[in-house]
Formats: structure tokens, sequence, C-alpha cells
């Protein structure tokens, strides 16, 4: 049996509290939200931290709320079934309601958040095992060692970037808010990633991200989020993809499409994009497009399934993604598929 190890736990009533605690016990405290993650990451011994702050006692980060210019602003807090359940959010920004309902299982959901999601760390077969089978190894890039068992020559970590909700929020264009004794700043989302699997976020130790804001979806958009994975239930992604458009009656005037688990970050399809905007929806397209997807996902071999088969199903989950969000930006119904053109 695996067991946590011995730490201090803190529990602010305030995100100024937080924001202190987390100066006074730099660099070896670690945040707490849902703890979906890393309760089962200290058991793996694969973070050390004396003390463990828990955002929990926090209040105003667990609202789903529209902010300014009709904005809607996600709480870091906000459980992950209270996203998938959401009526506004399911109407919005289906693709997000999608990630977030195909994470884990219900149990997983109702205590994981949106931002321990968002600061998910990567996953790699030779990282997330227990700290005996890691013994039995040359510590990697990950653990602090200078060999990557996945590419043998690799100059960086190859770890897998699997948090489900981020390539849809990145589809939809998401900025996070994140706190520190500075105050509160806004930014892209895709801006705090790196995609390098050993430090796949810029966040500091003394960070705490408060939320999310979704601009309001325009008319004629749609969206969507597709994954792959062995289980129906409890599985990590090993290929993901989202996709939004906004239309121009029979044409594409904007699309994005961001593929999660193909590489060290979430991979936005910037080639579709182009491809894309402003022409014509066809069938011919849209293959293109997802022949881009293809292209551009970069798995490696550190998870279940060969690259060669993922890879493939990004390129898929990509078009079912794309047709699925020109379905609802055209509000056809489940039967009308066949109509996108
Ligand atoms: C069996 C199993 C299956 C899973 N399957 C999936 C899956 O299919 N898809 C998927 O995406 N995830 C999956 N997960 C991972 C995890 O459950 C989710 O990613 C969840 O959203 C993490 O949220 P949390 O609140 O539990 O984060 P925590 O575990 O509390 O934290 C995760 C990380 O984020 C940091 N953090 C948390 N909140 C903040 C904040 N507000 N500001 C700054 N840093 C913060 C923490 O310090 C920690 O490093 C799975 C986990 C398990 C155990």
């Amino acid at each position: 049996m695996q067991r946590l190890p011995r730490f201090k736990y803190l529990g602010p009533g305030s995100l100024d509290e937080a924001l202190s605690l987390l100066k006074k016990h730099d660099g070896d405290i670690k945040i707490l939200a849902g703890g979906t993650d890393l309760l089962p990451s200290m058991k793996q011994k694969l973070h050390r931290s004396m003390h463990v702050l828990d955002l929990k006692r926090i209040d105003g980060l667990r609202e789903i709320k529209n902010g300014l210019e009709k904005e809607t602003d996600i709480g870091a807090l906000t459980p992950l079934a209270a996203i998938e359940e959401s009526a506004e959010i399911k109407k919005k920004f289906p693709a997000l309601a999608e990630a977030a309902g195909l994470v884990a299982a219900p149990q997983i959901k109702n205590m994981g958040t949106i931002g321990g999601n968002i600061a998910l760390d990567t996953r790699c077969w030779y990282f997330n095992q227990s700290h005996f089978w890691r013994k039995s190894i040359e510590a990697c890039l990950k653990t602090g060692g200078e060999v990557c068992h996945v590419v043998q020559s690799g100059k960086r970590c190859y770890a897998s970037f699997v948090a489900d909700t981020v390539p849809a929020l990145l589809a939809l264009n998401a900025r996070v808010r994140i706190r520190d004794l500075e105050g509160e700043r806004q930014c892209l989302l895709q801006q705090i990633y790196t995609q390098d699997g050993k430090a796949p976020h810029t966040l500091k130790a003394g960070q705490v991200i408060t939320g999310v804001t979704l601009p309001p979806p325009e008319n004629q958009s749609g969206s969507s989020y597709q994954k792959l994975r062995l289980r129906e239930a409890i599985s990590f992604p090993l290929a993901g993809a989202a996709a939004h458009v906004v239309l121009d009656g029979d044409r594409f005037r904007e699309v994005k499409i961001v593929l999660g688990a193909a590489g060290s970050g979430p991979i936005e399809v910037t080639e579709a994009a182009a491809l894309l905007k402003g022409a014509p929806i066809t069938e011919d397209l849209i293959e293109e497009a997802a022949s881009k997807a293809r292209q551009a996902a970069r798995p490696v071999p550190n998870m279940k399934l060969s690259p060669a088969y993922r890879r493939k199903m990004a390129g898929i989950l990509a078009k079912r993604a794309l047709r699925e969000a020109i379905r609802r930006a055209k509000g056809l119904t489940d039967d009308q598929r066949g109509l996108i053109q």
C-alpha cells in the first residue's frame, strides 16, 4: 500500500492569507484543490512538500457567473461535474461541457476542479509509477536526471499533456486569471503552456489560478471536444481534439482546432485554421484540415497505444470535432448531420 508522506495541512480562509502562506513556505508547499491528482502523486513521492495549502475554504472561487460584456467567469474551484452539468456552459460552450464530462469518472469529476485541470502535470509511463518502481531505473529528466527513457537522445522531457478541458478552453479563446501578492493579472490561457513536459506551465510557486473567463459565443458559432480513451470511464486521453468554428452562411469565418495528448502541451493546429478561414464548407476541406491536425500531432511512446495510431486518431478526432462544431453552428439536429455542407 502506498501511504501519503507526512505534511502540514494549511487551510486558509481567504486568498490573501493563502498568498502569504505560499510566500512564507516558498518552495516547500503545494496547492490542493480537489486533490484528485496531487494526492495520488504525493503517494507516489512525485512531490515532496512539507506543506499542503487547501483552497477549499476560500469563498468566491467556486461559481460560474456572467462577467462584464456577458463574458462567462468560471471560478478555479468549480468542480468538473458542475461544468459538465451547467445549462449555460452546455448551451454556450458545448466543447467545454463535453471535455469536463469526459474526464475520468463521476467521483473524480465531483472532486476535481477546473483550476486543477488547467495546472495538471504531464504524464509518462516512466514517471507516474511508485517510488519503488522508479528506483529501479535511472532518474529521467522529469525526476531530475539527465536521460529521457522515451526519446533516447531527447534534450527535453516528452511527458504528455493530458488535461481534457484545456484544448476546449483554448479553442474557445479562454483567458486565465492568476493572483499573486502583486495582484491579479489575466492572459490568454495558451500563454501559460511551455511544451516542455518537465515544467508544462509557467505558473510560479506563489501564484494561484483564480478562474477562467470565456468571451461570449458569436452568432453562427459552435464547438466540440472529442477524446480517444481505452475505457468509457477512468481513462486519461490518448488523443483529444477541440474545434470551435464561427460561420458566415456556408463559409468558415473563424476556426480554431486544438489537440490534447499529442505532445507535451496543447497543440493549436494553425495550418488548419489558415486553410479554412474564409473558405466554403466542403468535405474535401474538412478532410484536408484533419490531415493537418494529424501532421501537427507529435505523440511519443509513453502511454498506451502506438504513437502512429494516436497520431492517426488525432486527425480523425479533429475531423469529428470540426463536423460537430459546424452542425452546432448551423443549428442542425443530430439527424441532420449529413447536411453540414
Ligand atoms: C484515476 C484518475 C483518472 C483521471 N482521468 C483524467 C482524465 O481523463 N482527464 C483529465 O484531464 N484528468 C484526469 N485525471 C486528473 C485529475 O483528476 C483532473 O485533472 C482534475 O481536474 C484535477 O483537479 P483537482 O482539483 O483534483 O487538482 P489537484 O489534484 O488538487 O491539483 C492538481 C495540480 O494543480 C495545482 N493546482 C490546483 N488548483 C490550483 C490553482 N487554483 N492554482 C494553481 N495551482 C493549482 C496543484 O498544486 C497540483 O499541482 C484523473 C485522475 C485520476 C486519479
